[in-house]
């Protein structure tokens, strides 16, 4: 997120949660952390996606063939205001986030209220249809330090 901040303005930031790992194969893997954040910026939506993969690179994340894999870090774009883009290289809203306990539940805390521009559903609806398993609460909103309405 501090990387973020050089563009984007960060307005919102979820608790951070530890989830279990998800695998297409249920098999059991090293669990992972999670949150969101809404942000502010000039970046349509590929050049920041671009700039999301600039930065899990320089975390140290590198392309892996293991798609499921354990990573270093993995940003998202999960809903870009009401924009639908679907290319080959971009799918906003991303495409499993109405599935995922872990992506659903952080969003639910910033963005409850926010629709869905493809299912036309609240994040709230999803997230509650989704349901909480496997996704534990570690640190309250405020845990990042950045957003000023925490203790950070
Ligand atoms: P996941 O995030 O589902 O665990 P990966 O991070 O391994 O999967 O997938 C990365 C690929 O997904 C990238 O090559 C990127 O081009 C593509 N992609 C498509 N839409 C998005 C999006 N909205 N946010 C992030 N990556 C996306
Ligand atoms: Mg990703």
């Amino acid at each position: 997120m501090r990387a973020i901040e050089d563009v984007a303005r960060i307005v919102a930031v979820s608790s951070l949660f530890e989830t279990d790992a998800v695998t297409p194969d249920g098999s059991e893997g090293p669990p992972y952390y999670n949150a969101a954040c809404r942000i502010e910026t000039e970046l349509g939506p590929l050049p920041l996606m671009r700039f999301l993969q600039s930065v899990e690179r320089e975390i140290g994340r590198t392309p892996s063939a293991e798609r499921w894999a354990p990573r270093p870090i993995d940003l998202d774009l999960l809903l870009y205001g009401n924009d639908i883009v679907e290319t080959d290289e971009l799918t906003v809203p991303h495409t499993r986030m109405a599935e995922r306990p872990f992506v659903l539940v952080p969003l639910a805390e910033i963005a409850a209220d926010v629709v869905h521009p493809v299912l036309n559903r609240t994040i709230a609806e999803l997230a509650e249809e989704a349901g909480d398993a496997g996704v534990r609460r570690i640190a309250e909103a405020g845990w990042d330090g950045l957003t000023g309405d925490g203790p950070g």
